[in-house]
């Protein structure tokens, strides 16, 4: 039995996240075979490796025979618990590590055949070496034909050489995925040709940036050259520019991205220019979570984006609204019809009735997951409409805080204006004390605050 038992081995890994094949492969020889295919064409490999004993860092068992049928290929881990990637060490240890992590790499990619990586994946807690992408990398020269692309970066790296990055990264032209986290601002620019490259192809993009650890990089000495990006302006509007609008200059004309179909931004800035680079008629789902300017993209979306077919909404106000941006998320919701799910966590001081009744105005007979969130104000107590909207009884003593607005939003036997919705996930988010309350149908107000 043991001579046929395709996983798990000890390293490289097949796709485990699938179990009942990985049952299934355990039965016999026949169906181990069956289920070879399937079941490696992902691999996962954790590079577990210490920094101060760089030789320790396992050798990798190659199942050759199995890896043919690979066509996804992730790296995961690194060095645990890392602040900061091996580049910004100082002594002596980060030639050797590089050098070993390098001989990794290498041997894992000198593995497959030319052109049968289609997807790769770094999310490794220290930046990728070049061997895998760079003038002469692996991925750059024998795997150009890559579709996606997932990186994992450090905003305060000071290398690898970002000149050779840049000519590994310009090889690859067929992308329909791009994902980066936490990009340095020498990896901004990376960025910025990738999207060049790839915008009429891409489909799916994932961009978690961390502006403050740029700007704050720059300011202290790293990448000082680059005196564009030394600001969180400047940095902002390279990210509008040159990323999200892919380098095409205002006004467009057209979308930028003709194909894209999924787009999360985390802490990117955005205006009105990123309502007239997507197409929102492919665009399926948009998470914008800590965005800047999210108020200007989605009244420009509203007004120019013609036959919006969004199915998934999430919305993260990292800041205050100001009643201008709720007003234009009221006109963008409206705008068009067809949401299966609406996620939004805004400034608890805001009235949320008009919200609600727009998204079941417009959205009643698509949508099946509605979260909502009223993040809780620091400075007052203004926890405001959530225990009026679930227990309206409960909260009635209290008149002051009622009016006639908050009538439709009642989820008790009175009716609710979600009652339209055929939903099948509602989620909530409050300080345990509330939700207690809530749940126990009592009057918080009576009682001391605490969260
Ligand atoms: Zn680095």
């Amino acid at each position: 039995m043991a001579s046929h038992l395709c996983v798990p081995v000890d390293g490289l890994k097949a796709d485990t996240k699938t179990p009942d094949l990985l049952n299934a492969s355990l039965v016999c020889k026949s169906f181990n075979e069956l289920t070879t295919r399937r079941l490696w064409r992902v691999v996962r490999q954790a590079l577990h490796y210490r920094r101060d004993d760089p030789k320790a860092m396992p050798s990798v068992p190659l199942p050759k025979s199995k890896l043919r049928h690979t066509k996804d290929l992730q790296f995961l881990i690194g060095f645990p618990g890392a602040a900061t990637c091996r580049h910004n060490l100082t002594d002596e240890s980060q030639e050797q590590l590089d050098v070993r992590l390098s001989e990794t790499v290498n041997t894992i990619l000198d593995a497959f055949e030319d052109g049968q990586i289609e997807e790769f994946s770094w999310h490794v807690e220290d930046c990728i070496p070049q061997c895998a992408i760079g003038s002469q990398g692996i991925l750059s020269t024998r795997h150009p034909g890559l579709q996606l692309l997932a990186m994992s970066s450090d905003t305060s790296c000071q290398g690898p050489d970002p000149a050779d990055l840049a000519k590994g990264l310009d090889a690859f032209r067929q992308l329909r995925t791009i994902s980066w986290m936490l990009p340095s601002a020498a990896n901004v620019r990376h960025l910025a040709l990738l999207f060049k490259n790839n915008a009429e192809h891409l489909r799916d993009v994932e961009l978690i940036t961390s502006p403050g650890d740029i700007v704050y990089g720059m300011s202290t000495g790293l990448r000082a050259e680059d005196d564009e990006l030394s600001s969180e302006e400047g940095l902002r509007e390279f990210m509008i520019g040159q990323v999200l609008c892919a380098g095409v200059p205002a006004p467009l004309e057209a979308p930028v991205f003709p194909a894209i179909r999924k787009l999360c931004l985390d802490e990117v800035g955005v205006d009105e220019r990123l309502g007239l680079a997507l197409n929102f008629e492919t665009l399926e789902v948009l998470v914008l979570h800590g965005c800047p300017g999210w108020g200007l993209a989605v009244e420009s979306a509203a007004r120019h984006g013609g036959k919006i077919r969004l199915r998934e909404f999430e919305l993260y106000a990292m800041y205050s609204v100001a009643v201008t941006d709720f007003e234009r998320l009221c006109g963008f919701i409206t705008a068009f019809s067809g949401l299966r799910s609406f996620c939004a966590s805004m400034d608890g001081s805001l009235r949320s009735a008009p919200m609600w009744e727009c998204l079941a105005g417009h959205h009643a007979a698509t949508l099946k997951r509605f979260v909502h969130c009223q993040q809780r104000i620091p400075e007052t107590d203004d926890w405001p409409n959530l225990m009026e909207c679930l227990w309206p009884a409960a909260a009635s003593s209290n008149e002051a805080r009622i009016d006639s607005d908050m009538a439709p939003l009642q989820l008790g036997p009175q009716g609710s204006m979600l009652k339209e919705c055929d939903l099948e996930f509602l989620g909530f988010e409050a300080t345990q004390s509330h939700m207690v309350n809530m749940i126990l149908g009592r009057n918080s107000r009576t009682r001391s605050p605490s969260s």
